[in-house]
């Protein structure tokens, strides 16, 4: 996806597709029988993630061509979610296709972006785990897992549902110890965080508000969404 920025100024901080490699095992499983390979990168998220970028579109062209499969081409699109990634893959049209398949090293939005502009078969070399912003050097965190019941609203602006894990929505579990976490002791417990927000800005009361049971089976698949104007 593209990035978006949040904040202002010197705040900036940029929203990315969170994602890691699969596994060498599942690569080469799901490229078992194909011999001709055109490698997709995309300089965007997956650069700063380190999952998608020139080096390793390059170290999985190596690691292909030892293993005996033959690359036709490679390359790392601008923005491979972009609908303009088409234009820029017409410049490699022979290399694309004297390929069986094309080995995309970009997050879930971008495989299937360029899914629909080719008519060549796909294979993800990464997977997607989040949508989320780095929070130090090298570190990122999800942020929200869109669940379209926000309650942030009552809870100081920030999400029990992404940061709980076990996603409580009405205060802590009894594991929390000391503002940490049960489950991760290196993490504050999210629930001491909405507290001392809600202290801080002497709004204690909304930790009395009662969420409702939600509704864990959220929206029907694919999810849409339509302006009433429209
Ligand atoms: S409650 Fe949390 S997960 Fe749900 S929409 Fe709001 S920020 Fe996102
Ligand atoms: S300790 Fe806090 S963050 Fe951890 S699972 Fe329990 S309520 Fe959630």
């Amino acid at each position: 996806m593209p990035p978006m920025r949040s904040g202002k100024g010197d705040d900036i901080e940029m929203i990315r597709s969170i994602t890691q490699k699969k596994s060498e095992e599942e690569i080469d499983r799901l490229l078992n029988g194909l011999g001709r390979i055109f490698i997709i990168g995309c300089g965007t998220c997956v650069t700063l993630t380190r999952t998608g970028g020139e080096p390793e579109v390059l170290e999985m062209k190596e690691n292909l061509s030892e293993k005996g499969k033959m690359i036709t081409g490679h390359t790392v699109v601008p923005v491979a979610c972009d609908n303009l990634t088409r234009e820029f893959l017409d410049d490699f049209g022979e290399q694309i296709d004297q390929a069986d398949t094309l080995l995309i090293m970009t997050c879930a939005f971008g495989v299937q972006t360029i899914a629909k502009q080719l008519r060549k078969m796909v294979v993800p070399a990464l997977d997607t785990l989040f949508v989320g912003k780095e929070t130090a050097f090298g570190m990122f965190d999800e942020i929200c897992t869109q669940c379209g019941t926000c309650i942030i609203g009552e809870t100081g602006g920030i999400c029990p549902v992404t940061n709980c894990h076990k996603g409580l929505v009405n205060g802590p579990c009894g594991g929390t110890n000391h503002g940490k976490c049960e489950i991760d002791v290196a993490k504050d417990c999210v629930w001491t965080l909405i507290y001392n927000r809600l202290k801080e800005l002497d709004r204690l009361d909304a930790m009395r508000k009662y969420q409702k049971p939600r509704n864990h089976q959220g929206e029907p698949k694919p999810g849409k969404f339509k302006l009433t104007s429209a």
